[in-house]
């Protein structure tokens, strides 16, 4: 009996606040060149799912203890299966992910305040990393891949040592070791649009196709050994 391995799958977390946006329609050619490569693609979209970024006292409410002491309330929430409901379903959507791709403009050289919020609560502790898992390579999205999908508003230039920003690498080492590897992924090259706002239509539609064959390239190095 031949078997069939089932489709690998990649859940998108998008958080720009304009769907027409060169963001959004980046966002939309990653998804697609996804499909085209045999994923199973969920997309998460912050903004329009009005995502409460700030990890507060109250979703752990009634307390296990007299202060708020947020992860070990993540820890004591996985153990009695009382995650607040929104979290849980998207910590379900990360474990169930081959791949995640984290999609935003680059604000402040970081993540918009709602992507960061999102990994505050979703990167549960207890769930992702901690108690039963471990940290980095023993935590428990070891073995899948994730990786950045970004705009700018700098140049390409701009981006390289000797550039007005320094090299993109290093300040997307708090991303890329702080919350990603942290948790277990192996990150991949990320695919950056830069300056899509300085482009005309036409270097604008180049970027696009840039950005298909980039996410192919990732769908391929993302592809699980199953
Ligand atoms: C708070 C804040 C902090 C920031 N910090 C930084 C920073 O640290 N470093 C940095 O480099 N930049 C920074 N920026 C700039 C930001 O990264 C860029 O403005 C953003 O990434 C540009 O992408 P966009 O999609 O928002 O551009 P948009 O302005 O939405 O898009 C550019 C153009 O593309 C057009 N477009 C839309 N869809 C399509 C399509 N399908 N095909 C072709 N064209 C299309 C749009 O109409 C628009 O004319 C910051 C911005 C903010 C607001």
């Amino acid at each position: 009996m031949p078997t069939f391995d089932a489709a690998p799958t990649a859940l998108i977390v998008h958080a720009h606040p304009e769907p027409r946006s060169f963001n959004s329609a980046q966002m939309a050619v990653a998804a697609q060149a996804l499909r085209d490569a045999g994923y199973q693609v969920d997309v998460v979209d912050l903004y329009a799912s009005d995502w409460a970024p700030v990890l507060a006292a109250a979703e752990f409410a009634p307390l296990g203890g007299q202060v708020f002491k947020p992860q070990a309330e993540q820890m004591r929430a996985v153990r009695d299966g009382t995650l607040d409901e929104a979290v849980k379903e998207q910590v379900d959507k990360v474990l169930a992910a081959d791949l995640l791709v984290l999609s935003f403009p680059l604000w402040w050289f970081s993540l918009p305040a709602v992507l960061k919020g999102w990994v505050d609560r979703v990167f549960v502790m207890g769930a992702l990393f901690g108690g039963e898992h471990g940290f980095f390579d023993a935590a428990a999205l070891a073995g899948k891949h994730a990786v950045l999908l970004f705009t700018t508003g700098g140049s390409h230039e701009m981006f390289q040592p000797g550039g007005a920003f320094g090299p993109q690498d290093e300040f997307l080492f708090h991303i890329h070791r702080g919350m990603l590897e942290f948790v277990g992924y192996q990150v991949l090259d990320p695919v950056v649009s830069y300056g899509p706002a300085h482009l005309d239509d036409e270097a604008r539609a180049v970027a696009l196709e840039e950005v298909r064959k980039a996410v192919t390239v990732t769908a391929e190095n993302a592809r699980p050994s199953r």
